[in-house]
């Protein structure tokens, strides 16, 4: 395995917890690659149907240029994919039927930065203007690749983002250790070269109506997200140091992109007992953080049972291994509880309108109307002391606002934009792509859902202009 960097080194900054892979590490796993009969994991793995098998070879050959080349034949933005991907790919490794899987992420992140590296990564504007024009809305991952693929096509592109800066959650979101923020600036100077506008500070349907950018461009498509924060409405959740994962990961982004100065007291975990509601990836963020900051102590709850650390049998390969996974900030210490459900927050004592403790109880997980359901052990009971509570437990789908109310369109009842196959919504020329259509979900898949959707509108618009 390809090692991060040691545990009392890292947990003292925000750089990279994974260093560049070791060239000798590298090619003794390639070599593994090379005995597959029938790859699945471009087509059964990669959402970006990346040829992994040809980039792998290329690699492996030291013919680093055609790796590249046919890695971006599919991959806009690969040094994104290469840093925070599940690599969905490795889970339908052939090579996973045995042992562990080609680190086919690991290779990824080889041939983009070499090809950066060699100063291969130039500004590929297009050749041909158009005088037709596209506004993409938000730049998430997904609305910057939509923006990527119409920007090629020639068509003059401007995204509106409301934050400060682009990248969605690449920048507010997923922490510097994973995913350094120059990183995503070098890609966002490459886009401006190539023509695309990005107009920042604005938000689409409030400070510019939706309307008038219907009206003024021949395609629209919203790259929104989906982030509406799943609560917890249980008794005590008024006291203060009780917050949103995302609220907290996005103050400590902020703070190392230099748009704030301090991080808000209560935001703070340093000198803290922290618990952090919700076992997935966005509370292992929130762990990660919390030990960088100076936290006193840690624990992740899980209302989930325990994953195997093997596929289980209703698990088999090619799917997505469902097993236990430690990612480095489990490393970096603490507890992590599973099959626990939080009752009530509890104030802290000598300060009432703070909390002091979080009471838990243990699950079981019992059959009900066909579907697994969790149903707390009353005499499991038991009390976690806590000063700051981070509620990670994901997002319920797409947040209303104006631009949504612009169109008269409305979330489904699973929170996504109710769009067709081609992503096409309410209005000629409208559409969605992103966490905004697919519910929460990855960075790849998002990427590849923009590119999709803005195929899509290319089509249908070459189409009526009969061209
Ligand atoms: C903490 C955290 C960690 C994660 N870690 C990983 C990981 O390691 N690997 C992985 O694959 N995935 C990860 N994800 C998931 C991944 O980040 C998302 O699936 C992905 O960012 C979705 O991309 P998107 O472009 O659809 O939306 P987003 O990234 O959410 O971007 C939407 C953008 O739209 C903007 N916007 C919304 N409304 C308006 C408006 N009206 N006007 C202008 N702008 C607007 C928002 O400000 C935002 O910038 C993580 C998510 C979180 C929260």
């Amino acid at each position: 395995m390809n090692k991060y960097r040691p545990i009392t080194e890292r947990i003292h900054d925000f750089k990279p917890v994974e260093p560049a892979p070791e060239e000798g590490w590298l090619k003794s796993e390639l070599a593994r690659c090379q005995d597959c009969g029938i790859p699945f994991c471009h087509a059964c793995g990669c959402p970006l149907l990346n040829a992994i098998p040809e980039i792998n070879a290329a690699a492996r050959e030291d013919r680093w240029n055609t790796a590249l080349a046919r890695l971006l034949a599919t991959s806009p933005f690969p040094e994104f994919t290469a840093r925070v991907c599940p690599a969905l790919c490795e889970g339908s490794c052939v090579q996973g039927l045995n042992e562990s899987g080609v680190p086919c992420r690991q290779v990824e992140f080889s041939v983009i930065e070499r090809g950066f590296a060699e100063k291969l990564l130039r500004p590929r504007p297009p050749a041909r203007r158009l005088e037709k024009r596209a506004v993409v809305v938000g730049s998430g991952p997904a609305g910057l690749a939509a923006a990527w693929r119409l920007n090629r096509a020639g068509l003059r592109v401007t995204v509106y983002e409301r934050d400060a800066r682009p990248g969605g959650f690449l920048r507010y979101g997923i922490p510097d250790f994973k995913l350094e923020k120059s990183v995503l600036d070098r890609r966002i100077s490459l886009l401006e070269e190539e023509g695309i506008i990005f107009e920042c500070g604005v938000e689409a349907g409030e400070d510019i109506s939706g309307r008038l950018l219907s009206r003024r461009n021949d395609i629209l498509i919203l790259a929104t997200g989906a982030r509406k924060k799943r609560d917890l409405p249980i008794p005590g959740r008024e006291l203060s140091g009780i917050h949103f994962a995302v609220d907290y990961l996005t103050a400590q982004n902020r703070l190392l992109n230099g748009e704030i100065r301090g991080i808000p007291s209560s935001l703070e975990a340093g000198g803290k007992r922290v618990i952090v509601i919700g076992g997935g990836d966005t509370g292992s963020d929130c762990v990660g953080t919390a030990w960088r900051q100076g936290a006193v102590s840690v624990c992740q709850l899980e209302i989930l049972p325990k994953p195997p650390e093997t596929r289980s049998p209703d698990n088999p390969w090619p799917e997505w291994p469902r097993v236990l996974r430690t990612s480095s900030s489990h490393e970096e210490g603490g507890e992590r509880r599973w099959s626990v459900t939080a009752g009530a927050f509890i104030p802290a004592e000598g300060n009432p309108s703070a909390v002091g403790a979080v009471r838990c109880s243990q699950v079981k997980w019992v059959a009900e109307g066909g579907r697994q359901v969790p149903l707390p052990d009353g005499n499991s009971a038991f009390t976690l002391p806590a000063d700051l509570v981070l509620l990670a437990m994901g997002f319920t789908g797409t947040e209303p606002g104006q631009i949504l109310s612009s169109f008269n369109l409305a979330p489904d009842k699973s929170g996504r934009l109710p769009r067709d196959g081609e992503g096409r919504l309410s209005l000629p020329g409208l559409y969605a792509c992103g966490d905004a259509a697919l519910g929460p979900s990855l960075v790849v898949r998002a990427i590849a859902d923009g590119l999709r959707v803005a195929e899509r509108a290319l089509e249908h618009f070459t189409f009526q202009a009969g061209g």
